[in-house]
C-alpha cells in the first residue's frame, strides 16, 4: 500500500511532480459536471432518430487514408491539411475519422445493407479528428451527431432530412437560427458554373489568397467558401450555382423548396453555400447561429452527394445526410441560457454511526440501490456533522441516519434534507418510503 503522504519522500515535504501532463492541444476532456449536458443532448437526439426512422451505426475510429482521400477531395483542405493520418506497425496507413459520412457509406457497402432494404436510414454520434486551429466550438477532437438517408433522390428526402434537423433544434430549445439552402448542381451543370466562376473572377486572380489561386484551377467552387475577407469581397459577385442548373436539378430544388413551405420550414437562399466537401449534388444546407460562437457558424450542415457511394466502389445510390457538432449545439444552448434543469440530486444518504451500524448501514445502501434509487455513504470516517454536510454537497433528498441505537430499535431515521423533517422508519420500509417521495417525472432513464 502506497500513502500519497509518503510520495514527497523522507523529508516530507511536497514536490512539485516533475511533469504535468495536458490534454492535446485542442481537445477538451468532458468533466462530470458536464456529462449530464451530453448525454442529455445524445439522449434527445436518439429519441428523434427512433421517431424519424433512423438506426444507429458504429464505425471504428480510424479508417484507411484512401477512403477519406477519394471520398472527400483529394485536393481539399480537409484531406491536405486536417487529417490525422499515421501509419501502423504493418506500413498501412490510416487515419482518425474526419468526417462521419465516408466511414458510415464504406459500411454500408461492406455489408450489403443495402440488400436488406432499398432505402437505408443510419445515424452516428461520434468523435471527428481534423487538424485545426482551435476555437470556440471548433476542436481538433469534435464530436458529432449525424443521420444519413441511402438509396433515394426523392426531394422529400431532403425535406426530411433537413425537417430532422429543425426538429432537433427545436427539440434542444435553440431558437434564433438561419438555414441556408442552395443547390450545387450535378456533374453535368456544375461545369458551366465552373466556367462562369473562373470568368468571374479572372481578372482579379492575383488579388486572391494563395489557396484560392490553388482553388481556381482544381476547384473553383471552394472559392466561394474561403474565410477571407479579400477573397470575399472580390467573390461578392460571383455568380451562384443556383443560375446554372440542369432542368433535372432546377425541378428537384425547386420541388424541395416547395415542400420545406408546406412543412413550414423557413430558409434563405445562399447561392454562395458550396459546403467544404467534393462530394455534395444539388442539396446543400446549413443551420446558422451566432449565439455563443462569436461569428455566424454553422451548427448543422449536410446536403446531398449523390456521386459519392458510386466514388466508394458502389453502385450508383443517391444518399443525403447532415451533421452537427456537439460541442458547438452546447455552446448554442449555453449563450442561450437554455439547460435541460438537470439536477445532480441523488435520492439517499446513507449516515452511519459507529462500528456496529456499519454492515446493516451499507446492507440498507445496497438495498436502495437495487430497488432503482440513487444512494450513497460516506467512505472516510467523517463525523456525524461532517457526513450530514456532504448529504447536502450531494443534494440527497434524504439523510438515513442509521445509528447502534435505531438499529436495536428496528428503525432508521429518516432526514428530509428540504425542510429537515426527520421521522423514524422501520428499516425494512426504508426503500420504499424514499421510493414514494420520488416525483414520477424525475424517474431517468439514464
Ligand atoms: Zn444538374
Ligand atoms: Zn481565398
Amino acid at each position: 500500500m502506497l500513502f500519497l503522504g509518503q510520495v514527497g519522500g523522507a523529508g516530507g515535504q511536497q514536490e512539485e511532480p516533475s511533469m504535468r501532463y495536458q490534454s492535446p492541444r485542442g481537445t477538451h476532456d468532458i468533466l462530470p459536471a458536464e456529462t449530464p449536458r451530453w448525454r442529455a443532448l445524445e439522449r434527445r437526439f436518439t429519441a428523434l432518430c427512433q421517431r424519424y426512422g433512423y438506426r444507429e451505426i458504429r464505425t471504428p475510429l480510424f479508417e484507411q487514408t484512401d477512403l477519406f482521400a477519394r471520398t472527400v477531395g483529394e485536393t481539399s483542405d480537409l484531406v491536405t491539411k486536417q487529417m490525422y493520418t499515421f501509419e501502423d506497425p504493418g506500413g498501412d496507413r490510416f487515419t482518425l475519422r474526419a468526417e462521419g459520412t465516408a466511414p458510415a457509406l464504406r459500411a454500408y457497402l461492406e455489408h450489403s445493407l443495402a440488400g436488406q432494404s432499398p432505402l437505408v436510414k443510419l445515424s452516428y454520434v461520434c468523435p471527428i479528428f481534423r487538424y485545426e486551429r482551435p476555437q470556440a466550438g471548433r476542436y481538433r477532437q469534435h464530436h458529432q451527431v449525424g443521420i444519413e438517408v441511402l438509396g433515394s433522390q426523392d426531394p422529400a428526402v431532403d425535406a426530411e432530412v433537413i425537417a430532422f434537423g429543425a426538429a432537433y433544434l427545436a427539440d434542444l430549445g435553440i431558437t434564433g437560427y438561419t438555414l441556408k439552402l442552395n443547390s450545387v448542381g450535378c456533374p453535368a451543370c456544375r461545369p458551366n458554373h465552373r466556367d462562369a466562376l473562373r470568368s468571374a473572377v479572372h481578372q482579379h486572380l492575383g488579388d486572391l489568397c494563395a489557396d484560392c489561386q490553388r482553388r481556381f484551377d482544381e476547384n473553383p467552387l471552394r472559392m466561394l467558401d474561403c474565410k477571407r475577407e479579400r477573397c470575399g469581397e472580390l467573390l461578392a459577385n460571383a455568380p451562384g450555382s443556383a443560375e446554372y442548373l440542369c432542368e433535372e436539378c432546377g425541378t428537384h430544388f425547386a420541388r424541395l423548396r416547395e415542400l420545406l413551405d408546406a412543412l413550414g420550414i423557413e430558409y434563405e437562399l445562399d447561392a454562395r453555400l458550396v459546403r467544404g466537401l467534393d462530394y455534395y449534388t444539388k442539396t446543400a444546407f446549413e443551420f446558422m447561429h451566432t449565439a455563443g460562437l462569436g461569428a455566424q457558424s454553422a451548427i448543422i450542415g449536410g446536403g446531398r452527394y449523390d456521386g459519392l457511394i458510386e466514388e466508394c466502389g458502389g453502385k450508383p445510390t443517391p444518399g443525403i445526410g447532415f451533421g452537427s457538432g456537439i460541442e458547438r449545439v452546447l455552446l448554442v444552448r449555453q449563450a442561450l441560457g437554455v439547460d435541460d434543469g438537470l439536477s445532480d440530486e441523488i435520492d439517499a444518504f446513507v449516515i452511519t454511526l459507529g462500528a456496529g451500524a456499519r454492515v446493516a448501514g451499507l446492507r440498507l445502501l445496497a438495498e436502495l440501490r437495487a430497488a432503482g434509487l440513487s444512494a450513497d455513504t460516506d467512505y472516510l470516517g467523517r463525523s456525524l456533522k461532517s457526513q450530514m454536510k456532504e448529504a447536502h454537497r450531494q443534494n440527497a433528498r434524504f439523510a438515513l441516519i442509521a445509528g447502534e441505537d435505531e438499529l436495536a430499535r428496528g428503525v432508521v431515521a429518516v432526514r428530509s434534507m428540504q425542510d429537515s423533517e426527520q421521522t423514524e422508519v422501520p428499516t425494512s420500509a426504508v426503500v420504499e418510503h424514499v421510493k414514494s417521495a420520488k416525483p414520477d417525472s424525475e424517474v431517468d432513464p439514464r
